[in-house]
C-alpha cells in the first residue's frame, strides 16, 4: 500500500549539530514545530552566503509544513548590539557615524533590501521577524535575572556573563562547538576592552555606551546597549518558549554566538533551550572563500542583473535558488559560471518535462512505478533535507516523461495524475522553484489567454466557421504570435 503523509512524517531525520548525529525528528508538542533562525545584521548588503543559508531554512520550513506540521518560524533582524571584532563598536552605529545617517536609516535601507532579495529568490517570509531594538526591555530583564543568579557581574556600567562560573556550576560551556574551556582560555587573544572582564572568554550581556556611541538606552547600569548574543535568547524564548525544537543559522555562528545562547538560556531557565541545532555550510566562489578584502565576492543583485566582472551574463533568481539546492545544506557549495549554467539548463529541463505531463498518452497499465518514485523523493528529503538527491529523483521523473512521450514507457491515467501532483509538490511547493520563469506573472497570463484563443479557434473549425478560425490565426500572426498545428494539437511561437 502506498505510504501516507503521516508515514513520511515519522521518518524525518535531522542532523543535530549538538549530538553530531542524524536523529528522528520528534517535536516537543506533537504536530507543532518552533523554529528560530538567526537573521542578518542589517548594516550592509546581504552576503550571498547568507542568502544560501536562508534558502536552506526556507526549504526546511516548507517541507515541515508539507509534512503537516504547524510551524512557527521566527527569524530576527539584528539592528543593534552586533560589535565589530576589532574596535568593539556597534556595526550599525559605526556605519551611521561614517555615512552621517541615523542608525535607523541604515537599518531601514538594508532591511528593505534584504526582504527584496529574499522575495526575488522566492523565500517565504517567517511568521515573526522581531528586532533587537524592539526587545531592549526584555534584554535588560534577562540581564538582571542572570545577575541575580550570580552568573554575571557588573564592571563600570557593563555586565558580563561569567563563563567559568557557568561551566563549574551549571553546565559544560562549549558543548555545541566541542571546544574545551581550558583550550578557550589558552587561545583567547587579549583584545582591547577585555581588561575589565574577569576572564577573556566572558561575553557582554550589556555594554556601557561610550560618549560617541549613537545607539544607547537607559538601564540599571547606566546608558548602554545589549550584547548581540542576548537578543536571540530573549526573542526565541519570548516567541517559542524556554525550550523549542529547531535553531538554525550559518556554520560561522556556532561559536561563540550559539554557544553563548545555550549558556544564557540554561542560566535563565535551567533547561537546554534547543532540541535540534542545525547549521548551514559556507558558499565559496571559484574554489576560494568569499571575502570582501580579497575581492572574491559578489552581491545577489550583481548576479541577477549581470552587472559584475565575474560572470559573463545575468542569472535569474530562480536559477540561483536551484543552484543553491544542488548541494545539501551541510556541505560547502562552490559558485562558478559553470555551476550556474548547469543550474540554468537543469531547471529548464525540469520545467519542460513538467509542462509535457498533461499531453502524455494514457495506457491501460503502467510500466513505471510512480509510488516507488514518490517514496524515493520523500526518502531524500527525510534524510536531513537532502535536496541534491531529491533533485536527482526529479530528473529521473523527467527522463521517464521523455520515455513515455516516445512510447518506451507507459502510465495509466491515475499514475499520470499522481506523477504530475508529486512533481509539482516537490518542485514548486517544497523546493520553492517558481513554476514560471522569473519573467513572472505576465507570461503566465499570456499562456492562459493563448490557450483560450486556441480552444475558440478549434471550436470554430469544428463548426466549419473558417472565417473566424482564420481571423484568430491571422490577427495573432499580425502581433508576432504564430500558431502551429501539429498532430499533438496546436502550439505557438512568439517572434
Ligand atoms: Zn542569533
Amino acid at each position: 500500500m502506498a505510504k501516507t503523509i503521516d508515514d513520511y512524517r515519522q521518518e524525518l531525520k535531522i542532523y543535530n549539530s549538538l549530538t553530531g548525529q542524524k536523529e528522528i525528528f520528534e517535536p516537543l508538542v506533537p504536530g507543532h514545530v518552533g523554529m528560530y533562525v538567526c537573521g542578518p545584521t542589517v548594516y550592509s548588503h546581504v552576503h550571498l552566503g547568507n542568502v544560501r543559508t536562508f534558502v536552506s531554512f526556507d526549504v526546511i520550513y516548507r517541507y515541515l509544513q508539507h509534512l503537516g506540521y504547524k510551524v512557527r518560524y521566527v527569524r530576527n533582524i539584528t539592528d543593534a548590539g552586533h560589535l565589530e571584532e576589532d574596535t568593539d563598536e556597534d556595526k550599525i552605529s559605526k556605519k551611521a557615524r561614517l555615512e552621517k545617517l541615523e542608525p535607523m536609516e541604515i537599518v531601514q535601507k538594508y532591511t528593505v533590501e534584504f526582504h527584496r532579495i529574499l522575495d526575488k529568490i522566492n523565500n517565504l517570509p517567517p511568521n515573526i521577524e522581531p528586532t533587537a531594538t524592539g526587545h531592549i526591555i526584555e534584554q535588560i530583564e534577562a540581564t538582571k535575572e542572570i545577575l541575580n543568579k550570580g552568573l554575571a557581574y557588573e564592571v563600570n556600567g557593563s555586565v558580563y556573563f561569567d563563563v567559568i562560573k557557568y561551566n563549574k556550576e551549571v553546565d559544560t560551556y562549549g558543548k555545541l562547538s566541542r571546544r574545551k574551556i581550558e583550550e578557550l582560555i589558552a587561545n583567547t587573544r587579549d583584545l582591547e576592552g577585555q581588561d575589565e572582564k574577569r576572564n577573556p572568554q566572558d561575553f557582554a550581556l550589556w555594554k556601557k555606551a561610550k560618549p560617541q556611541h549613537i545607539m544607547r538606552w537607559p538601564s540599571p547600569w547606566g546608558e548602554g546597549f545589549p550584547g548581540w548574543h542576548l537578543e536571540c535568547t530573549v526573542m526565541s524564548t519570548k516567541y517559542l518558549g524556554e525550550q523549542f525544537d529547531i535553531h538554525g543559522g550559518g556554520m560561522d555562528l556556532k561559536f561563540p554566538h550559539h554557544e553563548c545562547e545555550i549558556a544564557q538560556g540554561k542560566a535563565l531557565s535551567g533547561k537546554d533551550p534547543v532540541r535540534y541545532w542545525m547549521h548551514a555550510n559556507m558558499l565559496t566562489m571559484n574554489g576560494k572563500k568569499m571575502s570582501k578584502s580579497t575581492g572574491n565576492t559578489i552581491l545577489p543583485e550583481e548576479i541577477f542583473t549581470g552587472r559584475n566582472d565575474k560572470l559573463s551574463k545575468a542569472y535569474a533568481p530562480d536559477t540561483v535558488r536551484f543552484f543553491f539546492l544542488m548541494a545539501q545544506y551541510r556541505n560547502v557549495l562552490d559558485l562558478s559560471e559553470d555551476a550556474l549554467q548547469a543550474a540554468e539548463k537543469g531547471l529548464k529541463r525540469l520545467r519542460e518535462a513538467y509542462a509535457k505531463i498533461d499531453r502524455l498518452p494514457e495506457a491501460r497499465t503502467s510500466s513505471w512505478d510512480v509510488d516507488a518514485w514518490t517514496d524515493s523523493l520523500y526518502e531524500a528529503m527525510n534524510d536531513d533535507f537532502n535536496t541534491p538527491v531529491a533533485i536527482a529523483r526529479l530528473f529521473e521523473g523527467a527522463k521517464t516523461i521523455g520515455q513515455i512521450e516516445q512510447g518506451q514507457q507507459s502510465l495509466t491515467q491515475t499514475d499520470k495524475e499522481k506523477l504530475k501532483r508529486v512533481f509539482s509538490t516537490f518542485m514548486f511547493d517544497i523546493l520553492g522553484l517558481p513554476e514560471e520563469q522569473s519573467e513572472g506573472q505576465c507570461s503566465h497570463n499570456l499562456e492562459h489567454v493563448l490557450r483560450i484563443l486556441i480552444d475558440l479557434r478549434n471550436q470554430a473549425r469544428k463548426n466549419k466557421n473558417w472565417e473566424l478560425a482564420d481571423r484568430i490565426r491571422d490577427e495573432l500572426a499580425a502581433i508576432g504570435i504564430r500558431l502551429k498545428d501539429g498532430k499533438d494539437g496546436t502550439t505557438w511561437e512568439i517572434d
